[in-house]
């Protein structure tokens, strides 16, 4: 039952439509992507529902709403696209649940700064479907462009297919207008390059929304390529194609698109794409075939990656058309959330295969499969899908334990559990391990900036 005293304080601040507290709203803006059986041990932080939702249309209502929130000393959590899947949107201690989709507009293009003004709610696609016009693209290109907002997005410091040549979510940032837990409104400064002082757009960018709501942001863009270049390699073992891999970078190749994956029916293959003005595509694409064949690379046809291209993004699709208007209970349900954990783990080169074989060897005889094998993006970005076999299937505890086994090793071997989405409720009980005094440093800092712990409490500082 939603306190009265605060859905009538957030009435006088915004239009009764925009503040939403039936249990059908409730349910559906209390879950994002993350399912109890992937948050396993913490899947208890799933059960508490908002206590209401608001849709602000304007930086104005986010401050009225925030200060409203710090005078209640009532928990604020921003919501973009709730693709998350790290559970980083939920309601863990009730409160306000804030749908940034009112903040939807494309505010500029400008060509000669190859950037763009938006406002944080636009939905990746739309951000891609503006430029397009103007012959530009966007560098972040995730699985889930359909649905995953620009804040969402700068929040998790998320990964996409070209970030071999663009770099993350966060890379894209030029500037950012965020509204303080306080409810003041901070802009940095969009440069690309400033000496002056430490950049705070980094204190936002991959924070989850603990130091504030993203209302605004200038992101780079990239001129539309003149040409492209697909190539697909396999491999007889998944250590000569990283090699291979390995090798392409240090030459100072820069592909746009690279993903090694190993995978029980389809063997080892390389899906690699290059783009730019056509000169360098061609050079860089040839020099990148020989790297591969000094390795035991063999160029197979390159209607594979073209493929590999076209259907980047089905499975976020998918999700949008079947599962996200849908209660929690059934997203929770979706049969793939229940059978697989898939990891994302950054270490340095040096370590990568080593640490492959420590985690086969910490997985042999517990009932848990390794179906695939990445190398995403860069050499030092190291995925594992992980499937209990079927006699396990009911035993997320013995997944769970696993899994954190083989992240904290990951820790250990001088290395992050996850480069690609988040901290969230899932992995919040291993952060301060894997950061040490940092995560002293960055919790400091929250107490100074947020005193009453309004803005999305409970998981980056638990
Ligand atoms: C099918 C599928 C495919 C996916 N593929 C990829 C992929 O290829 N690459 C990738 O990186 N991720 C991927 N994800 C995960 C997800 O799409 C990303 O984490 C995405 O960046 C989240 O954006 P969102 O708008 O949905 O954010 P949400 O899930 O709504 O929120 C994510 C976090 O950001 C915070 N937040 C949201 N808006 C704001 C704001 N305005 N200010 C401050 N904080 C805010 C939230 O509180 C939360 O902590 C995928 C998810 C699914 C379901």
């Amino acid at each position: 039952m939603t306190d009265s005293r605060l859905l009538d304080s957030l009435r006088n601040i915004l239009p009764a439509q925009d503040v939403l507290s039936t249990p059908t709203d409730l349910d559906r803006y209390s879950a994002d992507a993350l399912t109890p059986f992937r948050a396993f041990d913490n899947a208890g932080m799933l059960e508490r529902m908002a206590d209401v939702v608001v849709i602000p249309r304007s930086v104005e209502q986010v401050c009225d709403v925030v200060r409203l929130a710090n005078t209640m000393k009532t928990p604020i959590v921003p919501y973009g696209g709730g693709t998350g899947v790290m559970g980083g949107a939920l309601p863990v201690q009730g409160g306000i649940v804030v749908d940034l989709k009112g903040l939807n507009k494309v505010l500029s293009v400008s060509p000669m700064d190859s950037a763009c003004v938006v406002e944080g709610g636009v939905v990746l696609q739309n951000l891609c479907d503006a430029l397009e016009p103007h012959g530009f693209i966007f560098g972040h290109d995730p699985w889930s462009l359909s649905i995953a907002t620009v804040a969402g997005a700068i929040s998790t410091n998320g990964v996409g297919y070209m970030a071999s040549a663009y770099g993350p979510m966060g890379s894209q940032v030029k500037g950012l207008e965020v509204v303080l837990p306080s409810g003041e409104v901070l802009t940095t400064k969009a440069v690309t390059k400033g000496a002056s002082g430490p950049d705070l757009n980094h204190l936002f960018i991959g924070s989850e929304g603990a130091f504030g709501i993203i209302t605004k942001a200038t992101l780079k863009i990239v001129r539309a390529p003149e040409a492209r270049s697909f190539s697909s390699v396999t491999f007889g073992t998944f250590d000569e194609g990283f090699q291979a891999v390995t090798e392409m970078f240090a030459l100072g190749l820069v592909p746009t698109l690279i993903d090694l994956t190993e995978e029980p029916d389809e063997g080892v293959v390389l899906y690699a794409m290059f783009d730019g003005y056509t000169e360098v595509v061609s050079a860089q694409a040839a020099r990148a075939i020989r790297v591969c064949a000094s390795h035991g690379g063999v160029e197979s046809d390159c209607a594979r990656t073209v493929k590999y291209w076209d259907e980047r993004h089905s499975s976020g699709e998918n999700y949008r058309l079947n599962m996200l208007d849908q209660p929690r209970s059934v997203r929770w349900n979706r049969p793939r959330a229940r059978s697989f954990d898939y990891l994302h783990i950054a270490l340095p080169i040096s370590k990568v295969l080593e640490y492959r074989k420590r985690c086969e060897d910490i997985l042999e005889g517990r009932g848990i499969r390794v179906v695939e094998y990445a190398i995403w993006t860069h050499p030092e970005l190291f995925s594992m899908l992980l499937v209990p076999d079927s006699t396990n299937e009911s035993r997320p505890d013995e997944l769970g334990r696993s899994v954190d086994e083989v992240l904290s090793l990951a820790q250990d071997m001088g290395g992050s559990m996850e480069y690609c989405h988040g901290v969230g409720v899932k992995l919040s009980h291993l952060l301060a391990r894997e950061k040490g005094p940092e995560y002293d440093v960055a919790r400091t800092l929250k107490q100074a900036l947020d005193p009453n712990n309004i803005m999305n409490p409970g998981k980056l500082f638990r």
